[in-house]
């Protein structure tokens, strides 16, 4: 079976002291992690080694950053490197996250040079895609959804791939209440396994995890995880109240 993932994303969310209570009531919570479940905290870049230390030696626990920079170093104040998040143990980055596509204008092109660069230090990244209202009311969600992945992804070898987790998150889901049906998603999800069996092989696509984004909370998560290519989801909002996320984690598929 594949990984299957509960990812938080705090955003530009909490305070350092806020983020401790949250983890600490996360992790005083019964949980439930199979061999086959991962949790991922994607914390903001200051509470990245804080998340480390609380969360290590919890097994199937990983944390991530939101984000990193293209280049290996230098003089690009500001931004930060895969080797400075390598050197703290990080093992997750969520790339193009449609705020940072739509905010600071990341192209699938620069993205596609993140993608590199995380793999070239082992770091995994959780590549999101997915598309805005104005595209799904044209019913042309499948080829915006296609062209992400072909420009950002299909560079990489079968194997390189494989270390890649898709999230698809449509922009009109996320925090704004309104979730994709679990019939939407599914289709939305197998439409890209379906393209990655295209350009990879079935076995390659039927080995790589596929999280939804948009909306999820407790309430719809089992629902949602329940459908047959729907491999868990990256969550923000619900993600920053412990009782929801801890239900969330426990929605995964066993
Ligand atoms: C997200 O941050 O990726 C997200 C899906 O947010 P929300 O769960 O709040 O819609």
């Amino acid at each position: 079976m594949r990984t299957q993932i509960a990812a938080a994303n705090w955003k530009m969310n909490l305070t350092l002291q806020q983020g401790e209570a949250l983890l600490d009531a996360i992790i005083a919570q019964p949980h439930s992690l199979n061999a086959n479940q991962q949790a991922v905290f994607a914390v903001p870049f200051p509470y990245l080694a804080m998340a480390q230390q609380k969360l290590a030696g919890k097994q199937n626990v990983f944390v991530a950053a939101q984000n990193c920079y293209s280049k290996k170093n230098g003089a690009y104040t500001g931004e930060t490197s895969v080797e400075m998040l390598q050197s703290l143990g990080i093992q997750y980055v969520v790339l193009g996250h449609s705020e940072r596509r739509e905010y600071f204008h990341e192209s699938n092109q620069f993205l596609a040079e993140k993608v590199n660069i995380c793999l070239e230090y082992n770091i995994r990244p959780i590549f999101c895609c997915g598309e805005p209202l104005s595209i799904r009311e044209a019913n042309t969600q499948n080829a915006f959804v296609a062209k992400q992945l072909e420009e950002s992804l299909y560079h990489l070898s079968a194997e390189q791939l494989q270390q890649v987790v898709i999230a698809y998150e449509p922009i009109w889901a996320i925090g704004t209440g309104k979730t994709a049906s679990s019939a939407q998603a599914q289709e939305m999800h197998a439409f890209i396994r379906s393209q990655l069996a295209g350009k990879y092989g079935t076995a390659v696509a039927d080995s790589i995890s596929i999280l939804y984004g948009g909306s999820v909370k407790a309430a719809n998560a089992v629902d949602i995880f329940g459908q047959p290519d729907v491999d868990g989801g990256l969550v923000g909002g619900a993600s920053l109240v412990a009782d929801e996320f801890v239900a969330i984690i426990n929605a995964l598929k066993k």
